[in-house]
């Protein structure tokens, strides 16, 4: 395979590409077809020595600059990511095997977004005056300092710029550590950045497993720790970050309800399902998953997605006619295999799908479950596959207690045509992002996060300010100093 715009190094630290093959190899497979298109090499003690001193040494003279000289230097990152977004679309799709027709759209553009966002309000970041009669306060918007991100395998650039974005426009430096799975995109983005002129180590990223995550994570040199994975690795990451009392954000994992009432435009709701489940082969952490369908229109609902799906054209990723890749990984591939066993074992119903597709690479056919009751593996445990699970329901209260009977809380959805009752069920959801009429949108000017065992945090839109910077406040007394002895 051609592979013109891979990274040339494992890690890029300190403003330059850095080998050490003493590190673990780590194979880079495309998932497409099975065969190894890189090798990376996990970091040794120096390498994260080396990303983590200099990021510290950059970080102050960073934080110095004011906002809009960091802004711009972050727009221009966003220009050059748009400029190449074909190149950097293919390196997405063969690191994740996400068809090209979803990167050239999602991907490097949403990383763009990011950057030019948080570019713009870099400027504008500030503390408040607060007077107290003739003495007054005032607070300073600082910085926490270096920052760790994790990334999880399914986004690796947008993943990169979410965290990396509002990070160093609040003035930190940012160590990112990408998947296993997906190391190459990350790379590119730190390229992009130090030849948009950011000061060389303020984006450093290094290669490794879980344990060079947890390395970072632990370092008293780190000042917040920012994860985007699944649940038990949060559970993992937040208390080693706690023994440091360090700051956290957690974008973690869902099992998100999507209700679809009887007066709903029906090809909007299948539309809206079939984007939140099938994208990205089913490996979006905010999917709804659960789809509660009113009894009256089920089986129109099904015979409709039915239909549907059997218009998804599955094969190349990069040929542009192809909307539904593979899995990333054999790995991932087989476990939602799995899923997929069990659901038929405990009885539910297989509309279409459900098998492993026979060519090379890691494909699953598109799979809708009918008849799921709440307490089977596949209602109850995230997939992270192409496996929707369809439910029936009669009322909307049944709906709702049913909708929320879940340790999860990143994101639901309803569709109806009935405004006063979308509101009233997104009010009731426990979940910390919401569609009406809608699914999977994730625009950077709104807050992105979960409730409950999804998360802790918000990551883009202006919220995402409160999670990469502090607050210092100033007492200033203008007159003497009354003491009692
Ligand atoms: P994992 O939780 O397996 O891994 C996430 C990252 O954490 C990886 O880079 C992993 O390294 C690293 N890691 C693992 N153990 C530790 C540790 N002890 N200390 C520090 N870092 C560690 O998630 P996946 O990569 O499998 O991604 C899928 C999950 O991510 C799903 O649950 C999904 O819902 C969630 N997700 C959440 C999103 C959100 O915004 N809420 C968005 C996208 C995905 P490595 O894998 O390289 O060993």
């Amino acid at each position: 395979m051609t592979y013109p715009t891979q990274p040339t190094a494992s890690h890029f630290i300190d403003g330059a590409y850095l080998e050490d093959t003493a590190g673990a190899e780590i194979p880079v497979i495309y998932p497409a077809t099975g065969e190894r298109i890189a090798t990376v090499h996990a970091a040794t003690p120096d390498v994260i020595e080396r990303a983590l001193a200099s990021a510290k040494r950059a970080q102050t003279a960073w934080a110095a600059m004011t906002g809009t000289e960091r802004g711009r230097i972050l727009r221009r990152a966003a220009d050059i990511i748009r400029a190449r977004n074909h190149e950097l679309s293919v390196l997405e799709t063969q690191d994740t095997g996400k068809p090209y027709q979803e990167t050239s759209v999602a991907d490097a553009t949403s990383a763009a977004d990011a950057l030019e966002y948080f570019g713009g309000l870099a400027g504008s970041l500030t503390g408040e005056h607060v007077q107290l009669g003739e003495n007054w306060a005032y607070t300073r918007r600082e910085p926490l300092g270096v920052c760790v991100g994790i990334g999880a395998w399914n986004y690796p650039t947008q993943i990169a710029c979410w965290k990396g974005a509002p990070a160093l426009a609040c003035g930190n430096a940012m160590v990112f550590k990408p998947s296993e799975t997906t190391p190459l995109c990350a790379l590119k983005v730190a390229e992009i950045l130090y030849e948009a002129g950011l000061p060389a180590g303020l984006f450093n990223v290094v290669q490794g497993l879980g344990e060079v995550g947890a390395a970072l994570v632990n370092d008293p040199r780190v000042a917040k720790v920012s994860l985007t994975g699944s649940v038990p690795t949060g559970r993992k990451v937040y208390a080693a970050a706690a023994q440091g009392m360090k700051h956290v954000t957690m974008e973690l994992g869902g099992k998100s309800p999507l209700i679809v009432f009887d007066d709903a435009d029906l090809d909007n709701a299948v539309g809206g399902a079939i984007l939140g489940n099938f994208y990205s082969s089913g490996q979006v952490c905010s999917n709804g998953t659960r789809v509660f369908v009113q009894r009256g229109i089920r089986e129109a609902f099904l015979d409709r997605m039915a239909e549907r799906l059997s218009k998804a054209v599955i094969g190349d990723p990069m040929e542009p006619e192809t909307s539904f890749g593979p899995m990333v990984s054999e790995r991932q591939m087989d476990i939602v295999l799995g899923y997929i066993a069990k659901g038929e074992a405990e009885g539910a119903r297989l509309v279409c799908g459900g098998k492993r597709l026979n060519r090379n690479g890691f494909y699953i056919e598109p799979t809708v479950f009918a008849d799921v009751t709440d307490d089977m593996t596949i209602a109850r445990e995230e997939i992270f596959g192409p496996v929707m699970a369809v439910f029936d329901f009669d009322t909307e209260e049944e709906a709702m207690r049913r909708a929320n009977d879940t340790p999860f809380g990143l994101a639901a959805g309803v569709f109806t045509r009935d405004l006063a009752r979308a509101h009233r069920v997104v009010a009731g959801f426990e979940a910390g992002t919401c569609y009406i009429n809608s699914y999977n949108d994730a625009p950077v000017e709104a807050p992105f996060g979960g409730m409950k065992a999804s998360g802790v945090g918000r990551e883009n839109s202006k919220a995402a300010i409160e999670h990469y910077s502090q607050l210092k406040t100033v007492f200033v007394r203008m007159g003497d100093v009354e003491a009692p002895f």
